[in-house]
């Protein structure tokens, strides 16, 4: 597995294990969830994403219990957790409507929380998990740096954010914010045309992909780009999974995927994306593909 360096003291896999589905997850004990991380870890991939709110604000806590069972685990893994979303729950009783909140006191407050449930003392990289239209971009930009500063989390990005967005918080802080994490896949080519992506370059700054099978729609498509995606896999005797996956990591902007599968079996096979040899007109090929797919016009210039 390859690895990236989103900053001089932060490596991570090229391919990061995202926790969003851990608890529509079946098997939620503490062993079948172990079994996954280790297969994870196995395939090289050593960096998981979670959320506070992920599962109604419960799937840290999932994950901490192995954290917790295992003094060893902890040093071997990076832990990206989010913060800014509150939603009706057992954990915030009194609100009726979900709101994004970017206050110094919620963010302290949110890492706290995190920092709990995943029985450990620091997070690695804190994001903030969608752009907050109300953000006092001062306020949160100095929350981000104090957290910085306390040790409690190394290094803090974003999520969600336009490019404008991005600018506008970065200028309020000392430290800089390493990542964006954004939707990005076949199914999800925006990011390419409309100055996503390239603005990140021009900064070298790295992004994240969420959702790079497109919440597992790119496997079940039986139409042109699902053929498309099945005849690439065949040429190198891969799932088709692993050339959705090789097809993002091919883009010079090193963009990281973060899968979502709860099915252990296709951990591995998403994992061969770094036996594909994704070449421009096999990445041309899918991209037109994906544009058909949407009835979208794409053309050669
Ligand atoms: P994904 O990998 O695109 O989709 C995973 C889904 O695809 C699962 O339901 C999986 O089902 C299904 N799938 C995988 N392979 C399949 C196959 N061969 N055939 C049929 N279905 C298949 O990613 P995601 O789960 O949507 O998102 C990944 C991670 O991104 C999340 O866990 C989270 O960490 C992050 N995320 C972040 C944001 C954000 O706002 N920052 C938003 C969304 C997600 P099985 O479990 O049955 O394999």
């Amino acid at each position: 597995m390859q690895r990236l360096n989103l900053s001089p003291s932060l490596e991570i896999s090229r391919i990061i294990y995202g926790m969003w589905r851990l608890d529509s997850d079946q098997n939620k004990s503490t062993n079948h969830i172990n079994n996954k991380i280790n297969l994870c870890l196995n395939q090289g991939i050593t960096t998981f994403d979670q959320a506070a709110v992920y599962g109604g604000y419960s799937s840290e806590a999932l994950f901490g219990k192995v954290i917790k069972s295992n003094s060893s685990l902890r040093n071997k893994l990076e832990i990206v957790s989010k913060c800014g979303i509150i939603n009706p729950s057992d954990r915030y009783p009194n609100v009726s409507n979900s709101y994004y909140d970017t206050s110094r006191e919620h963010l302290i407050e949110s890492v706290e929380f995190s920092l709990k449930n995943l029985c450990t003392d620091y997070l690695d990289l804190l994001l903030i998990h969608r752009q907050d239209p109300l953000m006092n971009h001062f306020e949160t930009g100095d929350a981000l740096d104090a957290l910085i500063e306390s040790g409690k989390v190394k290094e803090v990005g974003v999520s969600n954010f336009r490019p404008h967005d991005y600018s506008l918080l970065q200028s309020a802080m000392k430290n800089k914010l390493v990542t964006n994490q954004i939707e990005i896949s076949l199914a999800a080519t925006q990011g390419f045309t409309n100055g996503d992506i390239a603005y990140h370059q021009e900064r070298s700054t790295n992004l994240m992909a969420w959702s790079p099978l497109g919440g597992g729609s790119l496997m079940t498509d039986e139409g042109i780009l699902g053929k498309t995606l099945s005849k690439i896999a065949e040429m190198h005797d891969v799932d088709k999974s692993a050339v959705a996956a090789a097809w993002i990591m091919a883009h010079p902007a090193k963009i990281c995927p973060i899968i979502g599968t709860n099915n252990l079996d296709r951990i591995s096979k998403i994992a061969d994306a770094m036996k594909v040899k994704m070449n421009k007109e096999l990445w041309f090929e899918l991209y037109i593909a994906a544009h058909q797919a949407k009835k979208e016009k794409w053309r050669l210039p």
